[in-house]
């Protein structure tokens, strides 16, 4: 059998269980969790993988589930597809959890339900029996990397070392029998047609910063404190400063949030805690601007006589797709969707844990449409189910198939020229070496 009519029989076999994987997705996005809380979307991972009569190993990172599937046309490569199950809080988005906040403003529903469609479109077609070597198929915890007070308490608590999903099972090992690996991000933007392959990605650093002041009587004794919120101030006011330093070939992105202002209005602030990121497009670039950053926000604590405890954490690496397997996918993709709506996107100033595995194993990275709205915005929808969720089953499905059917010809090819910067060793002591406290008195 060629490999266009295997794909044929497999987007046949996802088309003949759309209203399920649909069901999937609208059922995970009226279900937002927050990362590495993932338990519900992790049990319908696991149920379905179970249903399809996968054997699913839970619990990965903390609620990552993976499935393997091993090809019956003789030995070969491990491609992993992965789907994110993490959402994150937007505020006034209208489908968002009451509790948590959480709301999938960033599409990883269509992702889980695009996994999902893959693996029942490659099973359902006995796909397999064509393909050598192996599939995983992986749900992932916590892309978002929000909630970070809670992610750092669990760190401390032993449960978590890296703060991201990703990275997080790189650490553990669960990515050390895979070669290849593919996950497709949804897009909003109109620009980025109704798919495409990025040229790269911006990695990031995370910094909490606290500024500690001395607490007073706001009315009666202002002079007795040292305000923490003004330190702040200054310190944001420096970082902003600093912004006409970044040229624009880095992508510099830095984006401050306070998530701790003040006790209460009649107190001279004693403590004032921030959270940012620092993002940029190559490593050498994050590190210096992270540099001027720190510089930035000690000059506020100068300025009050306060003290503020910088806490640097490894964030993502910039990533970059593999340029073989963009092109199998560009290949494919064009005679699904039409030449006119397949686009090579430029550098995004986003960042994504994906660029981790990308430093270590050859990665693809497209984007889907069937989105509008802002990503991360309240306004944020998926309109175009089909695309979404069936497009991106089809996608995954596909790509496993040009690379595992005829012996996994395709997938040696992309391992023959793929040269990823690190081995898993060294990517590990590179996280391991951003991170850093420091406390400076001012
Ligand atoms: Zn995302
Ligand atoms: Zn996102």
């Amino acid at each position: 059998m060629t490999k266009a009519e295997l794909k044929q029989r497999v987007d046949a076999a996802i088309d003949r269980r759309a209203e399920e994987i649909i069901g999937l997705g609208e059922q995970i996005r009226q279900n937002p969790e927050l990362g590495f809380k993932e338990v519900k979307t992790a049990r319908l991972v696991e149920e379905t993988f179970g249903k399809l009569g996968l054997a699913p190993k839970g619990g990965l990172a903390m609620t990552g589930v993976r499935a393997d599937v091993a090809g019956r046309a003789g030995d070969g490569p491990t491609f992993a597809l992965l789907g994110e199950l993490d959402a994150l809080v937007v505020t006034g988005h209208p489908v968002a959890d009451p509790q948590t906040g959480a709301a999938h403003a960033c599409g990883h529903n269509a992702q889980v339900a695009g996994l999902l469609g893959a693996a029942m479109g490659l099973l359902d077609s006995k796909a397999f029996d064509h393909l050598a070597g192996r599939v995983v198929f992986f749900a992932v915890p916590a892309e978002e990397y929000g909630d970070v007070e809670w992610r750092v308490a669990q760190a401390r608590a032993g449960k978590l070392e890296f703060l991201g999903g990703k990275p997080e099972l790189l650490r553990l090992g669960h990515f050390d029998d895979v070669d290849l690996s593919m996950m497709i991000h949804m897009t909003s933007r109109p620009e980025d047609g109704k798919t495409g392959v990025p040229a790269s990605n911006n990695g990031c650093i995370v910094k909490t910063v606290r500024y500690i002041g001395k607490a007073s009587h706001a009315g009666g004794a202002p002079h007795m404190g040292v305000n923490a919120l003004y330190a702040a101030q200054i310190g944001l006011a420096a970082v902003n400063a600093i912004r006409e330093t970044f040229r624009d070939e880095d992508t510099i992105r830095v984006h401050p949030i306070i998530t701790h202002g003040g006790s209460q209005v009649n107190v001279i602030p004693g403590e004032v805690r921030l959270e940012t990121y620092v993002r940029g497009r190559t490593v050498e670039a994050i590190l210096d601007a992270n540099r001027k950053v720190d510089r930035a926000f000690r000059a506020g604590a100068l300025a009050l006589g306060a003290k503020v405890e910088i806490e640097t954490l490894p964030g993502y690496m910039p990533m970059t797709c593999d340029q073989t397997m963009a092109r199998m996918y560009r290949d494919h993709m064009v005679a699904v969707v039409g030449e006119e709506h397949y686009r090579q996107i430029g550098h995004r100033t986003g960042s994504t844990d994906m660029g981790d595995l990308s430093m270590v194993m050859p990665v693809l990275h497209p984007y889907m449409g069937g989105a509008t709205g802002s990503g991360h915005g309240a306004d944020y929808q998926i309109v175009d189910q089909k695309l979404a969720y069936l497009g991106t089953a089809k996608a995954l499905a596909a790509m496993a198939v040009d690379l595992l059917a005829d012996g996994a010809a395709g997938s040696r090819d992309v391992l023959k020229s793929a040269r990823p910067p690190m081995t898993r060793e060294q990517y590990l002591a590179f996280q391991r070496g951003i991170a850093r406290r420091e406390v400076y008195e001012g």
